[in-house]
């Protein structure tokens, strides 16, 4: 849902990529820090994630790569508009319950085209496919407090932080949220990724 590239891939191309990245992160020649094979190994016994992060699919948002962070490091789940559904938060209720992550992050980012089409629709009554149009109902709500005199740019700027709230609003409606807040054993923190600079701003609470 990001914006158009100039150069499209077809998926043969796509999936060459993905065999020749895999081939060079096998031979060590990875463009990016990797790690050792005996950490491999080690990771392979179980995991331990520090945090799990739900993000948007945007592919200009990696959250391995923006936080920096390797293997074994993230527990990631990443959907259009990082929404809430119940596999969402199921997987989160998995981390939380089994891998026992203390931070819980909802990572939001600016120019998010999920956004960008529940405020079309919501303003502009713009129609989408069917299950888009499902997707997208999960971010109206968050659209409520968005000022509709704003100019473009900046109502975009809100709805993104808006949603990223909703998201978090839901997540700490759920009992099993309640619950580990009230032992104080976990913690929920909202971002968002700026596009051009690549920064990760956190919310206040
Ligand atoms: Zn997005």
């Amino acid at each position: 849902m990001g914006h158009d590239e100039e150069r499209r891939f077809t998926a043969a191309e796509a999936l060459a990529r993905l065999k020749a990245g895999n081939a060079r992160f096998v031979r060590g020649e990875a463009r990016f820090p990797t790690l050792q094979k005996e950490i491999l190994a080690s990771l392979a016994k179980g995991q331990r994630p520090y945090a799990t992060l739900l993000g948007c699919s945007d592919s200009r948002v990696p959250p391995e790569l923006v936080f920096d962070a390797g293997f074994g490091e993230l527990f990631i789940i990443r959907l259009a508009g990082n929404v809430l559904s119940a596999e969402v938060a199921g997987t989160m209720q998995y981390a939380g319950t089994h891998l026992k992550t203390p931070l819980f992050v909802v990572l939001g980012h600016e120019g998010c085209g999920a956004v960008q089409a529940a405020l079309l629709a919501k303003r502009h009554g713009a129609r989408d496919r069917s299950r888009i149009e499902a997707l997208l109902a999960n971010i109206l709500p968050a659209l409520e407090e968005v000022d509709p005199g704003l100019p473009a740019e900046e109502q975009m700027r809100a709805a993104v932080e808006a949603n990223v709230r909703w998201t978090m609003r839901q997540i700490l409606e759920t009992p099993e949220a309640q619950a580990r807040q009230a032992e104080g054993v976990m913690q929920l923190v909202g971002a968002v990724y700026k596009l051009e600079t690549g920064v990760v701003r956190f919310l206040d609470a």
